[in-house]
């Protein structure tokens, strides 16, 4: 039998101990099983790992808990922009999406792009356009409306600064979500999806729709999704070099991944972790912060829920 993972991350980050109560610890862990069982029954059915991403980055996306979806930071005009991505590592084919507002499930705009345009990256007004002849509907800005989420902006709000998802100066938090996923077919796929960072401004993305930066698929070699500081991670074009690592220098997926978060993306000055998997359903989650929320479940028996190292 052939074997079936899937990893998801919502975020790495300096989660200071000493602000996570067992209550909050125990909701984030509950958030992220609930993810991971949704998107591993779909690879138990026999669904694909494209279907499996999507599954449960949508389910990451509905909680408010993390920074995509519901859950998304406030822009400098006190709205939500969010990102999104998607790729099959089968085909290499890959949808994104980027400043798109109002949108309950980015990821599912991004599978749309990838399946019903011809296009591969779709932005802005352009987005919105294709999401309503797609059929999206728009939420109010009380839907994506978080007491805690809009105190941070508050607090930044009359600056030139920008943040990281977090709820304390010292207490970096980032809040996206990904998955990567290897279905019983042979085939790889990773979503991502973000509300980016909180009072961003002149239309600013990171990496996480980028295809390459922060999301990558490839059966030949992994699917990979990343979390962290966006404008390092496009730089170090990192999920793509994870690849690159593979393919061209014979590493394995530890080592590659290894690499590039612990070497590579520390040499610029960035911070944040990846999850990765191969074609062999191999997983590799390295962060070089504190913590990275993450789970990850496969049919060799693993099992495992996990914010600090
Ligand atoms: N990488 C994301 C961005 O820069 C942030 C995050 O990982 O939370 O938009």
């Amino acid at each position: 039998m052939r074997p079936i993972t899937l990893a998801i991350h919502g975020g790495a980050g300096t989660l200071l101990k000493g602000n996570m109560t067992s209550e909050k610890e125990k909701a984030y862990k509950d958030a992220l099983a609930l993810a991971l069982e949704k998107g591993y029954a779909i690879l138990e059915e026999n669904g694909t790992a494209v279907d499996a991403v999507e599954v449960a980055v949508k389910s990451l996306e509905d909680s408010p808990l993390f920074n995509a979806g519901k859950g998304s930071v406030f822009t400098a005009e006190g709205t939500h922009e969010m990102d999104a991505a998607i790729m099959d590592g089968n085909t290499l084919n890959a949808g994104a999406v980027s400043l798109i507002t109002g949108i309950k499930n980015p990821v599912s705009l991004a599978r749309d792009v990838m399946e019903k345009s011809e296009h591969v990256f779709l932005a802005g007004d352009g987005a919105m356009r294709f999401a309503n002849d797609q059929g999206f509907s728009v939420e109010s800005e009380t839907y994506f409306h978080d007491d805690l989420r809009h105190k941070q902006w508050l607090e930044i709000k009359d600056s030139d600064h920008f943040q990281l998802d977090h709820s304390d100066k010292k207490d970096h938090k980032f809040g996206t979500v990904g998955a990567v996923a290897l279905d019983y077919h042979g085939d790889i796929a990773a979503a991502t999806s973000t509300g980016g960072m909180t009072n961003k401004k002149w239309g600013r993305v990171g990496d996480s729709p980028m295809i390459g930066a922060g999301n990558y698929a490839n059966n030949m070699t992994c699917a990979v999704s990343c979390t962290g500081s966006g404008e390092f991670f496009i730089r170090g074009v990192v999920a793509y070099d994870v690849s690159c690592l593979m393919e061209y220098k014979g590493m394995t997926l530890q080592e590659a991944a290894d690499e590039v978060i612990q070497k590579r993306v520390l040499a610029i000055g960035g911070d944040g972790g990846l999850i990765a998997v191969d074609i062999h359903g191999n997983i590799a989650m390295p962060f070089n912060t504190e913590g990275m929320y993450r789970a990850k479940k496969d049919s060799f028996g693993t099992q495992e829920i996990a914010i600090y190292k």
